[in-house]
């Protein structure tokens, strides 16, 4: 038996691994990983693998960065944790301080959770409890947008407008609006883009017009609906929704848990719109990728509404048990030191480019309906006739046929349905993004041989 199947063996008698079909594995390889370095991960056999998902666009700077492990082992001979009520300790102090730095102006106060879908959750909870400490409790309902993805909690789900992820647990749900993006995928060519997204916008300006008195937050993936497929919409939507929301009295809030740290080619997504949103929530990539946290970053007036005596019953009794982990703040300082001390953003212009060229071959792809890219995320539409855009059936997993094909030729791929995407680590070289992409565009060419 080799090294993967031994631990094949034992992870399927007892771990349930997070969205999947078990019984996939029936026939699907699992892959026992080992160790990694840079944007490579290798198995249990010495196989290695392309990062090209960044392990669920989490990892920015490649695996086992010695700065920082550095960092990480300072931190660890220090303090490894304590709770943040109450206490305080260097690395949160320090990680809130740059942070808000970064951020769009307006930004000031810096709220600590533990991974994505709770700080989605927190941020929900903020903007509903500012307004029931204002005097508008019947601001009780959230607007998002229309395939959008936000995490798997109750709450954060019942924002999300993936079906595939929801729609068994809807009974569940608060009720809540759910309103088209401007996707530009689903624009016609003959439509000017600002006339389209101002299209599809007027949709979301007259709900506010008519129901802003029972609407807490508009909550937004700024620029690309990542889970979703990937989809990606013009900063335009941003800006005419900040307006929007600031005229009717409604809190915008920024999920950039994926898009956020440079990921889009700004810092922020948000900057592309020159917007400053009432909370910005920041996830997956905050540690560069080396231990959960997540952070609201939050405006003054969201933060004054709950300063008051105690007997008010104002503040936010919001917490979790790994809130602000001195070891996970230490292992984000480390990713920001990287963006100071390196041409970060640059890197990811010229990262952009290869990624543009490479995919290029598969425009006019008679199976390939759409390729896009953003930042440094590219994604490409798989259909059964691509001009068209008449999409492949769900059944078909066309999308799993490309991951089959990249393991057999070193990349981790992971497509979202039809859509096969690269989200690399930014220390991806030229030639393993040229690589990438060959392997990419031959993975394309053999899941749609047929049919
Ligand atoms: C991944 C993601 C989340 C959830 O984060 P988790 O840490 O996985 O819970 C929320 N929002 C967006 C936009 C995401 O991409």
């Amino acid at each position: 038996m080799s090294n993967n199947q031994h631990w094949i063996q034992r992870d399927l008698a007892v771990v349930w691994h997070p969205c999947t079909q078990m019984k996939d594995h029936e026939w699907l390889p699992l892959i026992p990983l080992i160790r990694g370095e840079g944007p490579w991960l290798f198995d249990a056999d010495g196989n290695r693998y392309l990062d090209a998902i960044s392990s669920w666009w989490v990892n920015l700077f490649g695996h086992c960065h010695p700065r920082i492990i550095q960092a990480l082992g300072d931190q660890l001979g220090l303090l490894e944790h304590t709770l943040l009520a109450g206490a305080t300790h260097r690395p949160a102090i320090e990680l809130a301080e740059r942070l808000l730095a970064r951020a769009p102006p307006g930004l000031t106060r810096c709220f600590y959770v533990d991974n994505g879908s709770a700080a989605v959750e927190a941020a929900l909870k903020m903007s509903f409890h500012y307004w029931k400490n204002q005097g508008y409790p019947r601001k009780d309902h959230f607007v998002s947008l229309q395939n959008s993805y936000h995490g798997e909690t109750l709450g954060a789900l019942s924002v999300g407008g993936v079906g595939l992820y929801r729609d068994v647990y809807k009974p569940l749900f608060h009720p809540g609006f759910s309103v088209p993006v401007a996707d530009l995928y689903e624009r016609r060519d003959d439509e000017p883009i600002e006339h389209y997204t101002d299209r599809r916008f007027a949709v979301l300006e007259h709900l506010l017009v008519e129901k802003a008195d029972q609407i807490a937050a508009v909550l937004v993936e700024p620029l690309v609906q990542c889970a979703g497929g990937m989809r990606m919409y013009p900063p335009h939507y941003l800006s005419r929704l900040r307006e929007s929301c600031d005229r009717h009295g409604v809190h915008l809030i920024a999920d950039e848990c994926a898009v956020g740290m440079g990921r889009t080619g700004t810092f922020f997504a948000c900057e592309q719109a020159g917007i400053t949103p009432d909370i910005l929530i920041l996830a997956k990539g905050l540690t560069g990728g080396y231990l959960p946290l997540s952070a609201l970053l939050v405006r003054e007036f969201l933060y004054q509404a709950f300063y008051d005596d105690y007997r008010s019953h104002k503040a936010f009794l919001h917490s979790h048990s790994y809130t602000g982990n001195p070891l996970a703040c230490r292992a984000a300082l480390a990713t920001l030191d990287l963006f100071d001390q390196e041409p970060v953003l640059e890197n990811n212009r010229q990262l952009h480019k290869r990624l543009t060229q490479g995919l290029a071959p598969l425009r006019g792809h008679p199976h390939v309906a759409d390729v896009r890219i953003t930042g440094t995320i590219a994604a490409v539409e798989l259909a059964q006739d691509g001009p068209r855009k008449l999409s492949y059936p769900a059944e078909e997993r066309r999308g799993l046929e490309v991951f089959r094909y990249g393991l057999q030729h070193e990349a981790w791929l992971r497509p979202l349905g039809n859509v096969v995407y690269l989200m690399p680590p930014y220390v991806i070289n030229a030639q393993e993004t040229d690589t990438l992409c060959a392997t990419v565009c031959a993975g394309i060419d053999f899941a749609t041989r047929s049919g």
